[in-house]
């Protein structure tokens, strides 16, 4: 599953990396990026937990068709 982090909404509180370290990083933009192109199963709980503390709901999953 992919992940995406909406840049217009994002501003870099980091909740993301803390609970994601291997997912997202917040680099010196205020901006978190997404380190991989497909998220490991062993990621995806704490990827929701990411989603679910954003204080912008910025994070979601990327629907694939
Ligand atoms: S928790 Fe949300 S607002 Fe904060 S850096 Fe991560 S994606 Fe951006």
């Amino acid at each position: 599953m992919k992940v995406s982090v909406n840049h217009d909404l994002c501003e870099g509180h980091g909740k993301c990396e803390a609970s994601a370290p291997a997912v997202f990083e917040v680099r010196d933009d205020d901006l978190s990026y997404v380190l991989v192109d497909d998220v490991p199963a062993d990621q995806v709980d704490n990827v929701e937990k990411a989603i679910r503390l954003c204080p912008r709901a910025a994070i979601a999953w990327v629907q694939e068709s």
